[in-house]
């Protein structure tokens, strides 16, 4: 038997423990009873924020502005990227307008950025926009 990984609920925050052998079976939340994984970017908030980036499932977070070109045309890669990686690698959106302070925290400079956490920290970033193939290498050279 494996050691369980632990998975923040994208819904309620609520942390599950699941055995890395049920992840293919569509696990549902402990406390809510909504799918812990989907295969669909979530939006991240300040205040979901400090419980969804913890957990063993790495975290990629797209942190984007509705003023911003480059991010739309990036939104479709994100969701082909959220499809391919569900049950490897958890997808969200941050809004940098809706959530100022948290994107000033992040040090952010330039958006699109992309933001890889893990177990609670921040393991890489980049900034702009990348074809999914690119996107994907990338995430493979940080073990997702
Ligand atoms: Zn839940």
């Amino acid at each position: 038997m494996s050691e369980p990984l632990v998975i923040p609920c994208p819904h309620c925050n609520g942390l599950n423990r699941l055995p890395a052998e049920r992840l293919g079976d569509n696990p549902k939340c402990g406390r809510c009873k909504q799918d812990v994984l989907l295969d669909a970017p979530f939006e991240l908030t300040a205040a979901s924020y400090a419980s969804q980036i913890k957990g063993d499932l790495p975290l990629l977070v797209d942190i984007w502005a509705d003023w911003c070109g480059p991010c739309k045309s990036f939104a479709p890669t994100f969701e082909q990227a959220a499809r391919q990686l569900t049950g490897r690698c958890r997808l969200a959106k941050l809004d940098s307008e809706a959530n100022r302070n948290l994107a000033g925290q992040l040090a952010i400079r330039s958006i699109p950025s992309l933001l890889l956490f893990r177990n609670g920290r921040e393991i890489s970033r980049q900034a702009g926009a990348f074809p999914l193939q690119s996107l994907l290498e990338w995430l493979r050279s940080q073990g997702v």
